[in-house]
């Protein structure tokens, strides 16, 4: 399991609808902090996304590993399984999935839970380092698509199963590039803004009325595919295995964050 320096590193913000200060880095969770919690993930197959899944298994949730590649997903479901955990496999397609998949998801998750407990969006595309002047719209088109829309439809279709839980989050996560705009980051960048947006508007939707969470996190820079395929040269021991990260994820997931709401956090300390 990860353990997490405390740090000051976190915006911590009091978020759109006013929730206390409140710093996840400052709150480690603790071995059984997902103890009977059911949460689904994208991007478990790999990267940030698969150590979220693996760490909250650890800490006694039941995991649902969404993603489009069988045999990541059954390599991670193998990993869950080894260390005693329990976790499913949902097929999911964020660029090809219709209608009809996400409620086949949704009705799946009722059908075997009777509720969803959380929700991390960990799935993403980078698209291209391009100036916008010359950027692809068929990739923009596809970046959007799986980074916001995607996201946003599969967040409304769960919506009901997340009511059903007496505390549910929901994480999305971001990136720097998503709160302070980078030249050439494109596509990916303004879809950081927009999913930033998008916890900020449904937080205030869902606050005081609903026990759903909405939260933005960070997890910042780290060892995986997508830092190595926007940073080609950059030397791989100098970055932090996504499985040092985890812990303010679980953190936002476990009853410590409850009523922490409408927050964009960050999973390391700024630079
Ligand atoms: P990653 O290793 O490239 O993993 C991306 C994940 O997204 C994979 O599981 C991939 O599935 C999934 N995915 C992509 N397209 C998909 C689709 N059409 N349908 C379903 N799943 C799809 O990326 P990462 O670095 O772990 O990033 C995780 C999150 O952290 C992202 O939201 C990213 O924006 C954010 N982030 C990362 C960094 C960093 O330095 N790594 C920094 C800031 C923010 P496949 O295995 O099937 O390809």
């Amino acid at each position: 399991m990860s353990t997490d320096a405390v740090s000051t590193g976190s915006t911590g913000s009091t978020g759109s609808t006013g929730a206390p200060r409140f710093d996840p880095l400052a709150h480690p969770p603790g071995d059984a902090e997902l103890e009977g919690r059911v949460i689904a993930l994208t991007g478990a197959s790999d990267g940030i996304g698969r150590a979220v899944a693996l760490e909250c298994a650890q800490r006694r949730a039941s995991v649902i590993l969404l993603g489009r590649n069988v045999k990541k997903l059954e390599a991670a479901h193998g990993q869950i399984e080894a260390l005693g955990g329990e976790a499913s496999i949902a097929l999911l397609d964020l660029e090809r999935a219709v209608a009809k998949d996400y409620e086949e998801l949704a009705d799946a998750v009722i059908a075997r839970h009777g509720r969803l407990d959380g929700l991390v969006h960990c799935a993403s595309l980078l698209g291209t380092l391009t100036p916008i002047e010359h950027y692809d719209v068929p990739t923009w088109c596809r970046v959007m698509h799986v980074n916001v829309t995607a996201a946003f439809v599969l967040t409304q279709v769960l919506l009901p199963a997340l009511k059903l839980s007496s505390d549910a989050s929901v994480i999305f996560s971001s990136s720097g590039v998503g709160r302070r705009a980078r030249a050439y980051w494109g596509a990916y960048a303004v879809s950081k803004f927009a999913i930033e947006g998008l916890s900020q508007v449904l937080s205030s939707e869902l606050d005081t009325l609903t026990h759903v969470r909405v939260n933005a996190l960070n997890p910042g820079r780290a060892r995986t595919m997508m830092r190595r395929q926007a940073y080609p040269a950059e030397a791989l021991e100098s970055l932090p295995l996504p499985e040092t990260l985890t812990g303010p994820y679980i953190t936002l997931l476990g009853p410590k964050a409850r009523g922490v709401t409408g927050g964009s956090f960050d999973c390391q300390p700024a630079p």
